[in-house]
């Protein structure tokens, strides 16, 4: 009999960006000639800077002749791409990381989505609540999360970030082997200093734990004393896998491109405490269930590196952020606390009522569509997120309806909290 990982069954049924659609499906559907701002899905909107373009044409023509065409590459990724990176954005930071500890692939979702299953079912993981639900679920469907009662597994340690701490979670008051952070973090924009990740690095070595490092958003740093790779902490290649992404920094969402880095004394533990290094594991698996990303855009990933291609991507972040910079100030001047807008292209907002609730008064009172925090988890439940990937005008206009309709949005809360049949 064909039986099923029953993991599947524990997840959430109602993905949070499919409700978001079904509910702004409904109002376009009551609104006809409304023009919606989507603020919710944090997919970037900008077209790819013009070297990649360049980089992408050539390649693609490259393809095209005997003498120049490509098959199959490295599964890790090509030599000239693997060198840039560890050059430009470790070893020129003062980061000890060399091109072979570096695996290229299509994305820091599947990355992180897979790196788990390295991991044997019994270990305790650490996530931070609110999270990017793909640490959760991809444990759960290995089956290692436990039970799930009001909204969290009895299995995972989650390690709250709320006001009261700044949004910066305390480390784990039982000791835990794996631990998913993000930092600039989705969804809450917050960021970390050298000192804070200092204290995971340790609390990691004294734990014999391993920490995944989700760095999606490091482009965004703005700040030249916060740390850019986990790997300006010192003795941190012991204890951390990075994962980098192209698709927030060079708008490669579409394209598809990122990289997964593990330094060779990374470590994990068998039985009787030998010790294995993570690399080997991670190099088998990736030799084993991938076949490496595309040579064309390989090469528009490496044109990012080129002088034109950094200045066409720092263009692209300070768009991104200037967006962000408006959307901070509108909540900010109507008296909402906020995180995040500076060095991270999220804004996480206090709303102080249920989150699906603002998420319904915005959309109907402007057409303007957040994302309730509550997706993210428990702690997200009175915050919304809002992305300020877009047009610079749609942002303006999002912001202007709703200082303009602020009243009648907190009327529109105040009577749905009243009348709720739940
Ligand atoms: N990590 C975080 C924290 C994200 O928010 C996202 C996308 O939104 C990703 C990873 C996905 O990155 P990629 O497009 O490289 O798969």
């Amino acid at each position: 009999m064909i039986t099923l990982n029953m993991g599947y069954k524990r997840l959430d049924p109602a993905y949070l960006f499919s409700n978001i659609a079904e509910r702004v499906n409904q109002y376009e559907h009551s609104h006809p000639k409304a023009k919606i701002i989507k603020l919710g899905i944090g997919d970037v909107t900008e077209p790819l800077p013009d070297a990649c373009i360049k980089a992408l044409h050539k390649s693609v023509d490259e393809m095209a002749s005997k003498k120049t065409f490509k098959g199959y590459g490295p599964e890790q990724g090509y030599p000239f791409l693997r060198d840039v990176i560890a050059e430009k954005d470790y070893q020129q930071r003062g980061a000890n990381i060399s091109s072979d500890e570096i695996f290229v692939s299509d994305g820091t979702k599947c990355d992180i989505a897979n790196f788990q299953e390295l991991f044997s079912n019994d270990i305790k993981i650490a996530v931070m609540d609110p999270v990017y639900p793909v640490y959760i679920d991809t444990n759960v469907m290995a089956g290692r999360t436990g039970v799930s009662y009001l909204g969290r597994f009895s299995s995972i340690t989650y390690l709250e970030c709320t006001p009261e701490n700044n949004y910066m979670p305390d480390l784990p008051t039982s000791p835990v082997d794996l631990i998913y952070l993000c930092y600039p973090n989705n969804p809450t924009g917050q960021i970390i200093t050298k000192k804070e990740l200092e204290k995971w690095v340790q609390y990691a070595h004294e734990n014999q734990a391993l920490i995944l490092y989700d760095a999606a958003y490091e482009s965004f740093i703005q700040d030249p004393e916060l740390p850019h790779s986990i790997y300006e902490i010192p003795d941190a290649r012991r204890v951390a896998v990075e994962f980098r992404s192209f698709s927030k920094s060079a708008g490669f969402t579409g394209l598809r491109c990122a990289y997964t880095v593990v330094p060779d004394n990374c470590r994990a533990y068998g039985v009787n405490e030998s010790s294995y290094t993570l690399r080997s594991f991670w190099n088998r698996r990736q030799t084993t269930k991938f076949n490496g990303v595309s040579y064309p855009v390989q090469c528009a990933a490496h044109a990012v590196y080129s002088d034109e291609g950094q200045s066409q991507v720092k263009s692209l972040i300070d768009y991104y952020l200037k967006n962000a910079a408006v959307i901070r100030e509108a909540f900010l001047s109507m008296g909402y606390q906020c995180t995040g807008g500076d060095n991270s292209p999220y804004i996480w907002i206090n709303v102080k009522t249920d989150s699906w609730t603002f998420f319904d008064s915005l959309l109907n009172k402007t057409g303007v569509v957040c994302t309730p925090g509550i997706g993210f988890g428990n702690c997200g439940k009175t915050f919304i997120r809002i992305s300020a990937f877009n047009d610079y005008h749609a942002v303006l206009e999002a912001v202007e309806r709703i200082k303009q309709s602020h009243d009648i949005i907190l009327e529109d809360i105040e009577y749905q909290s009243k009348n709720k049949t739940y």
